[in-house]
């Protein structure tokens, strides 16, 4: 396999994504919150950086921009939808684009919900998905200005991806998400089993991500979930939900 992803933890439980093209050498980074982190660990593995993508404008996935592309003089692409509130874009981009990385490529899939103008990469050569805050293992973003039509159809662009597609979400929030997803599907046997797994590795300090597709299709409640009311009916318990 030509590219690899590995996680530099950002904040309290968020991800930025390394992509790595073996083929190149490229590296690329997905939504840099800490620029002091993301500069030194980019720095430990020799200095280099050739691509800065971003899934959505808000801060906690953006505020390390400015300063890393300062300081390694790599371009920035984002959502042409939210150009207006993302740092100073290189490139904009919209549904089916293809964004060239290294000796491989990814596309562009608009996953509006958790914001109007959310986009995921998918670079087919991996299979590797950029989910943003669109897609956690077990779980799915709030949803501060789509709507539950809009965040359905996201979901079923994500479902329709290849089965052996790395799902690389924003956060680690999967124990919380299975506890929920435990609660609302509580005889899905492959869920408790997952919902486990999590614990087990969580109390040994683990990542939960990435998560291939396969493995969420059938205990994710929000890739169950069989029309755009039951996703935002869904995602407004676990708003709420005490777990
Ligand atoms: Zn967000």
């Amino acid at each position: 396999m030509t590219l690899t992803v590995s996680t530099i933890p950002m904040l309290a439980d968020n991800y930025a994504w390394l992509l790595r093209d073996e083929a190149s050498g490229a590296i690329g980074l997905v939504d840099p919150a800490d620029a002091a982190v993301g500069i030194a660990a980019i720095e430990a593995m020799g200095g280099r950086l050739d691509l800065i993508l971003l899934t959505h404008h808000h801060d906690d996935h953006i505020a390390g921009v400015d300063a890393m592309r300062a300081r390694f003089g790599c371009p920035v692409v984002g959502a042409s939808a939210d150009a207006h509130r993302l740092p100073k874009l290189d490139r904009a981009l919209a549904e089916g684009d293809q964004v060239a990385f290294g000796s491989t490529f990814g596309q562009v899939i608009e996953t509006p919900g958790h914001t109007v103008g959310h986009i995921s990469y998918f670079f087919p050569e991996g299979p590797i998905l950029f989910a943003g805050d669109t897609m956690f293992s077990l779980g799915c973003g709030r949803m501060f200005e789509g709507t539950a039509e809009q965040f359905f159809a996201s979901f079923q662009k994500i479902a329709a991806l290849p089965p052996a597609t790395l799902v690389c979400g924003g956060h680690e929030y999967t124990q919380s998400n299975a506890r929920f997803a435990v609660s609302v599907d509580p005889d899905n046997a492959l869920l408790r089993a997952r919902a486990a797994e999590v614990d087990r590795m969580r109390a040994a300090g683990q990542q939960t991500l990435p998560v291939r597709l396969e493995d969420e299709l059938p205990v994710n409640p929000y890739l169950l979930a069989a029309d755009a009311a039951s996703f935002g009916r869904l995602r407004s318990m676990k708003d709420s939900f005490k777990g």
